[in-house]
């Protein structure tokens, strides 16, 4: 190589690198921001914090350089374990197009916990159905058991971060890498979103006089989406692990998300942090933006009537051949799919 072109080379490698590294630096030193969105009066100063990228990519203050410190190096894929919860009677409706789309994406990561053995499926997903042995209603008892097996699961793993989703979910999985780079998995996290505007207001049952009356407490609604670092599953470990987790739910009486925020919020005092880009079918999908899919971290879709459903609104397949939008919106961020029209 002449040795010029090799110095020109030689520099903008360098170059790329000094911008990448203060980029890196500049983004570590700008704590979360303390935006809430879904507040409601009186609740202030109990909202949860809100993430947003735009203050983490750009923010409003410089002397933050100063007090440089590394930030770790992004998350991988490989770093971060997918639980998807499922029941027998929905393999073969909900499964399928997950298969078809995102799972491609993150084949080794994800795992499916259902509640029965089906030899279809174990061969699809290459080995990675879990059967719980809970029982397939959609009981309390019954969610909070698989709840359960996947964060013991998870606790087996050598993965930094959980996340889990419903079967209902199409999870975007180079944007979830992205923004689980953002956190550092050895503190402690839990990004989601709340489906509520206040935070869960319970009776207390605990049995020390001193803590009866009401606790409240935000949580992350289990169908949008939620990830946990494994420092927090570290500290949850004890109330939680080894089908713990199972216990609380029944103690409480409340569903495995509600009991999910109840133990990282009541028991363990760690914040939930709002992550706008997850989606449950608890929202209107068409109203998400067309321009801002690349952007969002789960959709969902659900039926709201016999002839009506709620969907993504996106071009693309027909309805009958994708009922839940979930492929032409897969081409649409994906479209060097083979399945995908060119
Ligand atoms: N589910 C389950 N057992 C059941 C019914 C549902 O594990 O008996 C799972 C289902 O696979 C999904 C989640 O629970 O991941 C939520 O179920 P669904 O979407 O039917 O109800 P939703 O609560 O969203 O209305
Ligand atoms: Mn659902």
């Amino acid at each position: 190589m002449p040795s010029r072109l090799k110095r020109l080379l030689q520099s903008s490698v360098l170059l790329a690198a000094l911008t990448y590294t203060s980029v890196l630096v500049y983004q570590r030193n700008v704590s979360v921001p303390d935006i809430s969105t879904n507040q409601v009066e009186g609740w202030h100063e109990r909202a949860p914090q809100s993430w947003r990228e735009e203050d983490v990519a750009a923010p409003t203050a410089p002397e933050a350089r100063l007090t440089a410190t590394a930030k770790p190096p992004g998350t991988r894929l490989h770093e971060i374990f997918i639980s998807v919860k499922t029941t027998s009677n929905y393999h073969k409706w909900r499964l399928p197009v997950i298969l078809k789309t995102w799972f491609q994406l993150a084949k080794q990561q994800t795992w499916f916990f259902t509640d029965s053995d089906d030899e279809e499926f174990q061969k699809k997903t290459n080995g990675h159905m879990v059967n719980t042995n809970c029982s397939s209603s959609h009981n309390r008892k019954a969610l909070c058991c698989k709840m359960s097996v996947e964060f013991d699961f998870f606790l087996e793993s050598d993965k930094k971060w959980f996340c889990h989703f419903d079967d209902d979910n199409f999870v975007n999985v180079p944007r979830l890498e992205r923004l689980l780079g953002e956190f550092n998995s050895q503190e402690e996290w839990y990004l989601g979103k709340p489906s509520i505007r206040a935070p869960l207001e319970i009776l207390n049952r605990e049995t020390k006089p001193l803590n009866k009356g009401n606790v409240s407490f935000w949580f992350a609604t289990g169908g949008a989406g939620f990830c946990l670092s494994r420092a927090l599953a570290l500290k949850m470990m004890p109330l939680a692990s080894g089908g713990k987790f199972m216990s609380i739910g029944e103690k409480i009486r409340l569903p495995d998300d509600v009991t999910m925020g109840y133990i990282i919020e009541h028991l363990l005092k760690k914040p939930l942090t709002v992550v706008d880009q997850f989606h449950s079918h608890l929202e209107p999908m068409k109203f998400l933006r067309q321009d801002t899919f690349h952007d969002q971290i789960t959709f969902s879709y659900s039926r709201y009537s016999k002839d009506e459903m709620n969907v993504v609104k996106i071009d693309g397949f027909n309805t009958r051949v994708d009922p839940t939008r979930f492929l032409s919106l897969h081409c649409f961020l994906f479209p060097y799919f083979p399945f995908c029209p060119r």
